[in-house]
């Protein structure tokens, strides 16, 4: 409360959920009684000015209605639910390729009539469809296409988008990626936003796997590093992209320069990806659908979250991640979108957990925390995001529904 000028009040949630429980504890294995609901709970939250905008700043307070202590009340910044929606932490999306220009529906059409991934990008569909869309277009024209995206995506209740930069391949074109997401940063400032650049997202044309890595770790990142154009770093270990000496390499250079990393692992082929996520302490190892047991041992013995993307095994008809013998082991999963447009053009990340809800064997604990407090440490963020509770980024979202799981079950979109 101290130098809090402004506050506001939001009360009278049929059940508030604050994660508090799961903060504190380890791992990502949690019990449904770690949900704990507080029935008719309510938040209050400082309230800060960016650019003229009031924003939510941070949590000064949570727990019952009828227990909001009384200097809180002294403020007409009230809000009443009327027990008629329910108060989870803000959903984060931890993996997207947001900004991207051009359209695969023809690619579907293919798809729907049997053709293999692998066989359009070899007719020069796929990742190359999507870099020579983005390099053709304008600056501001991506920006305008961010930003519609990011407005519809948080009309679904996301307050947290990591985003990723792949679809240029040459510098120039990454750089601009970049420099959109920066403009979707200051243009949406209630929102938190994690900027991931991955020019490792595959070979460019006439180049070589190892000469392209050589550049980046040299010539781009120490530039990406003075320019703060991005927090962290992803790479593409898979069959046919880079292998696991790549990726060290790149996480070497990468942390030297006080970025993050990150990895797209062990998704088409096993490559010992997740492995290697684990002993180059990743943030997160990303898709995972043909992870091994050894890898799995490893991500337990790691900082490392296990980040799933059951959207894109649905779209690409692939089994789904082992999500339930990861949570076994000990590893900490997050759920994420993937939304791009070859593999997951969807960033609907509640029908994105209910598919997990439907596939993964996850209790609605694990579920919750994968799209908040997990999803938090995948993007490097497990101290500040991710709970509703005193000290932590007042990012909340309301959900038209009587509990969590009549949410997850109807995706808020009846009642
Ligand atoms: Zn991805």
């Amino acid at each position: 409360m101290r130098g809090v000028k402004t506050w506001a009040v939001l009360k009278g949630a049929a059940r508030l959920y604050t994660n508090e429980r799961m903060v504190e504890r380890a791992g990502g294995r949690f019990n449904l009684s770690d949900l704990a609901p507080i029935e008719d709970g309510a938040i209050v939250y400082s309230l800060r000015k960016v650019r003229g905008k009031e924003i939510p700043g941070e949590i000064l307070w949570s727990g019952e209605t009828k227990k909001i202590p009384k200097k809180f009340l002294k403020t007409r910044k009230q809000r009443d639910l009327k027990q008629k929606a329910c108060l989870i932490p803000g959903l984060i999306d931890a993996h997207t390729h947001l900004v991207f220009a051009g359209d695969r529906s023809d690619e579907f059409i293919a798809r729907m009539g049997g053709v293999t991934y692998d066989e359009l990008a070899k007719k020069g569909g796929g990742i190359q469809a999507s870099v020579r869309a983005t390099r053709a277009v304008t600056e501001s024209e991506l920006f305008r296409i961010a930003k519609r995206r990011v407005t519809v995506i948080a009309a679904l209740g996301v307050r947290g988008i990591e985003m990723k930069s792949g679809y240029g391949l040459d510098r120039a074109t990454e750089f601009k990626q970049l420099r959109v997401m920066k403009r979707i940063e200051e243009t949406f400032p209630e929102f938190y936003f994690r900027r991931t650049y991955m020019g490792a997202h595959a070979v460019p044309p006439g180049s070589s796997a190892d000469a392209w890595i050589n550049e980046i770790c040299t010539e781009i990142l120490p530039e990406i590093k003075a320019r703060d154009l991005a927090h962290d770093v992803d790479i593409f270990v898979d069959d046919g992209y880079f292998d696991v000496s790549h990726a060290t390499k790149l996480a070497e250079a990468a942390q030297r320069l006080g970025l993050g990393f990150r990895m797209h692992a062990d998704e088409l082929g096993n490559t010992g990806a997740a492995e290697a996520a684990a002993k180059n302490s990743a943030l997160s190892a990303d898709h995972l659908l043909k992870i091994s047991r050894a890898g799995i041992a490893a991500l337990a013995g790691s900082i490392t979250v296990a980040t799933l993307l059951p959207g894109t095994a649905y779209f690409l008809r692939e089994p789904h991640a082992p999500a339930r013998d990861l949570l076994d082991a000990g590893v900490r999963v997050a759920i994420a979108s993937d939304f791009n447009p070859g593999s997951c053009p969807s960033f609907d990340l509640p029908m994105i957990l209910q598919m997990a809800a439907v596939n993964y064997r996850m209790n609605s604990a694990e579920l919750l925390a994968s799209v908040t407090l997990s999803a938090a440490q995948a993007m490097g963020m497990k101290d500040t995001l991710g709970a509703l509770i005193p000290g932590r980024r007042a990012l909340f979202t309301e959900i038209n529904a009587l509990s969590f799981e009549g949410w997850l079950y109807t995706l808020g979109r009846w009642s």
